[in-house]
């Protein structure tokens, strides 16, 4: 396994691989790799001829007031679990290499961008839409793959790469949980002990909602209420919304089409920003 910090050598390699008639699979990360990021290396590992792990944590998807600095980074780490895993490349450019002084390019998508995460986040979706077009660019996948646990995200590079014929195919894999249901991420290593159990219940309320439509009942309002109510148990939780919407326009939902839409929650547990959502 190589890893490249260098742009040119990097984009210099992908289309020389290109050439050769090698199908380039990406995995984009911000590392810190937990076993979510290590799927994501599995399923492009079955299906590309090379495998390439960005890790980057991109600073212009975090706001002003977000933890960019305190983001864990640990490339040594991450390097032994992308070899253990069957990754050839590991891309982890600096900083200044991919926005140099004088860096005044972006890309916005503006539908599904507008809603949930969007509105707690200005300028997040600008900082991933931009960031992934620099790595796409530089990396020339045919193939790319994301996780469910970020939908909103997932969903809004399908729309980029579709609205502007993007020569990649986007994958999108399922999330990964911990025994208790918690969603792996990164920043789970933020939690206290007392704030873990309190976590767990994201997935319990995500649960309890797919429960009552299972069960037959059509109105997001009711279900939502009750997502919202195991939620607000725990008195460490704030909610930063409950929503449902339809899983791929991310439009919100009239009426549950069994199937078609997806539960999705923002949460504050103490300080630590969490997400995570359940199609149903
Ligand atoms: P991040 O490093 O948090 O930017 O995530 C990099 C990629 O891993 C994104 O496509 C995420 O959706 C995906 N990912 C993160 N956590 C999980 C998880 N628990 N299950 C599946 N995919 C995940």
């Amino acid at each position: 396994m190589q890893i490249i910090p260098s742009i040119t050598e990097m984009q210099a390699l992908a289309i020389s691989l290109r050439t050769q008639g090698k199908l380039i699979g990406l995995v984009p990360t911000m590392g810190a790799l937990h076993e979510g990021h290590l799927r994501l290396i599995d399923t492009a590992r079955q299906r590309a001829d090379v495998v390439i792990v960005s890790i980057f944590v991109n600073p212009t998807q975090f706001g002003p007031n977000e933890d960019f600095a305190k983001y864990p980074r640990a490339l040594e780490a991450d390097a032994a679990a992308c070899e253990k895993r069957g990754a050839d490349i590991i891309f982890a450019p600096k900083k200044d290499d991919i926005y140099p002084p004088g860096y005044s390019t972006y890309v916005t998508e503006e539908r599904i961008s507008k809603g949930l995460c969007g509105i707690s986040r200005p300028g997040h979706f600008r900082g991933v839409c931009t960031v992934v077009n620099l790595l796409f660019n530089i990396t020339r996948p045919d193939l790319a793959i994301f996780g469910q646990k970020d939908a909103q995200q997932a969903a809004i590079i399908k729309k980029m790469a579709a609205d502007l014929w993007l020569p990649v195919q986007i994958v999108v894999a399922p999330t990964v949980r911990e025994a208790d249901g918690l969603a792996m991420s990164s920043r789970n290593q933020y939690l206290s002990e007392e704030q873990r159990q309190d976590a767990a219940r994201i997935y319990r309320a995500l649960r309890e909602g797919k429960r009552l439509v299972d069960e037959g009942i059509r109105s997001p309002d009711r279900v939502l209420a009750e997502v919202t109510h195991v939620l607000s148990q725990s008195r460490r939780i704030r909610v930063i919304y409950v929503t449902m919407v339809d899983r791929d326009s991310f439009a919100p939902t009239r009426e549950i089409v069994p199937g078609k839409c997806l539960i999705a929650v923002a949460v504050w547990v103490n300080d630590v920003r969490l997400i995570d959502n359940l199609e149903v």
